[in-house]
């Protein structure tokens, strides 16, 4: 048995259950996981709100760390008692044990904490593909960073200076701006406080950035395009103030021949390879010291309803563990 989140009908916080669920053996393709620490994403509140729909019941949950319990016919690339880690569908990490696909689950290498894999999987996996598999960003240019004192946020801090992209970050305090500051972005504006289109103008001498990164959505999206430089490239991948209104292809070329993608991780993650090496690419950043990792709240499993609350009231910074 395994004790397990899951919801009955999408809502609010409260429709989060903890239940004790059977776990079976894994067939073929599929590895039996025993959890020690699980990672809290912002797509666990849309798929509990139902903006992203699942067939219901479900267990929630897309990332977590453990150790490999069993291992079905067919798996190849992890064995009983490994270490492992993963960001993957179908959601269930919220739970002590499951069995699931074995595809997207990866290594996890012994300098890595399982909570530093839990924490790091889906946000720093994001990060990997926002830097390197949607545009190609060379060393010297401009990126805006929305949500930069988020699980996110502070990885791309961090990835953006070991690379040398000059990350311009926004956050909702100014004690958030200091702490994304301090994870290596160049400049940080308050955006409750301050409009941050004039704002990353001046910071740029009215030219724009290169590229924007966005996963607060709908509040951010239109003043975004307003950042860019002619010909630069908007990657829109979060919903966190709700998703974005339909945009005009017209508003794209009076703003400057702009381009835009919607982008999101389970599209790169889908091929088995390409995820390996993404996870694998992820642990040299984290183990070389590049990107530490930042745990900056912990809940335990019975208390996940008010770990969602505090994220989708922006009281959380860096990443979250639900700890079993
Ligand atoms: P965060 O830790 O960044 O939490 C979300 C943050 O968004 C908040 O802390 C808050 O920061 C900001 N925010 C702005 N407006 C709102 C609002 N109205 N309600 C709530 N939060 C708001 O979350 P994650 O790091 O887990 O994810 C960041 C974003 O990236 C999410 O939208 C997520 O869905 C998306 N994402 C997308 C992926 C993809 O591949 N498409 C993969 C991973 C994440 P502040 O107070 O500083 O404004």
């Amino acid at each position: 048995m395994s004790r397990t989140v899951i919801i009955e009908k999408p809502g609010g916080p409260e429709q989060l259950k903890l239940v004790n669920r059977d776990v079976g053996d894994p067939g073929p393709g599929e590895i039996r996981i025993r959890h020690k620490a699980v990672g809290l994403n912002f797509i666990d509140v849309y798929q509990r709100s139902g903006l992203y729909p699942l067939d219901l019941p479900h267990p929630l949950g897309m990332e977590a760390a453990g150790i490999v319990e069993a291992v079905g016919a067919d798996v190849t690339h992890l064995k009983e008692g490994d270490r492992a880690a993963y960001a993957a569908m179908p959601p269930g990490a919220y739970s002590e044990a499951r069995v699931m696909p074995a595809a997207q689950v990866c290594p996890l290498p012994d300098g890595v904490s399982f909570e530093e894999g839990a924490a790091v999987m889906l946000q720093g996996m994001t990060v990997e593909y926002l830097f390197h598999r949607t545009w190609p960003l060379e060393k010297g240019q401009r990126v805006l960073f929305h949500a930069a004192a988020g699980g996110v946020g502070l990885i791309a801090c961090q990835w953006a200076r070991s690379e040398g992209i000059e990350l311009i970050g926004t956050a909702g305090t100014d004690e958030k701006c200091r702490l994304a500051l301090n994870h290596g972005a160049a400049h940080c504006i308050n955006y409750r406080s301050e409009d941050f289109v004039p704002a990353v103008q001046a910071l740029t001498g009215g030219k724009g950035v290169d590229v924007v990164m966005d996963g607060v959505g709908k509040d951010t999206f239109d003043g975004s395009l307003d950042c860019l430089k002619p010909l630069g490239m908007m990657i829109s991948f979060g919903n966190a103030s709700g998703p974005v209104e339909p945009v005009s292809l017209l508003t794209l070329a009076a703003k400057g021949s702009l381009k835009v993608t919607r982008t999101t991780l389970f599209t790169f993650l889908a091929d088995h390879e390409r995820c390996q090496a993404m996870a694998r690419h992820l642990f040299e950043k984290v183990q070389s010291g590049d990107v530490k990792v930042n745990i900056g709240q912990r809940w335990p499993l019975e208390e996940i309803a008010e770990a969602h609350r505090a994220l989708e009231a922006r009281e959380t910074t860096g990443s979250t563990v639900i700890t079993l």
